[in-house]
């Protein structure tokens, strides 16, 4: 069976959909990116696919190019939002997947994380 394009129950679907407001980063055909609600950092956006899939875990060949067009987007976003060039700077990006890695929204996402420090966690 294939998974569902957007799960109605879903907070990220609704944040996509605009049902519920977002600080919008960045928005094209396959992806949506926000600051996070509950910063760690000076710098803390969820970069997610705009389509529904609950997590790293449900990936496959067929979301390889979706997953590497969010990998290179990454550090440009990262860059835009205010994190400092590589070395000094630079960023941390986290995808929590599952219980055991911390996953709390089942809709696939990026953390991207930067800004000087000292951070709240991470
Ligand atoms: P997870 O623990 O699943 O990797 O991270 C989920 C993240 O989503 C958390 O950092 C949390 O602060 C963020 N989050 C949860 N609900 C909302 C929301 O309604 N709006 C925004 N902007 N972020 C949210
Ligand atoms: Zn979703």
């Amino acid at each position: 069976m294939t998974e569902p394009q957007h799960d109605p129950n879903c907070i990220f679907c609704k944040i996509i959909a605009g049902q519920i407001p977002s600080k919008k980063v960045y928005e094209d055909e396959h992806v949506f990116a926000f600051h996070d609600i509950h910063p760690w950092a000076p710098v803390h956006f969820l970069l997610v696919p705009k389509l529904h899939i609950p997590s790293m875990a449900q990936t496959g060949p067929e979301q390889q190019a979706l997953l590497g067009h969010m990998m290179v987007l990454a550090p440009k976003l990262a860059q835009e939002q205010g994190c400092e060039p590589y070395p000094e700077g630079g960023f941390r990006i986290v995808v929590n997947t599952g219980t055991h890695g911390g996953q709390e929204v089942h809709h696939l996402h990026m953390h991207v994380i930067g800004g000087p420090r000292p951070w709240l966690k991470g």
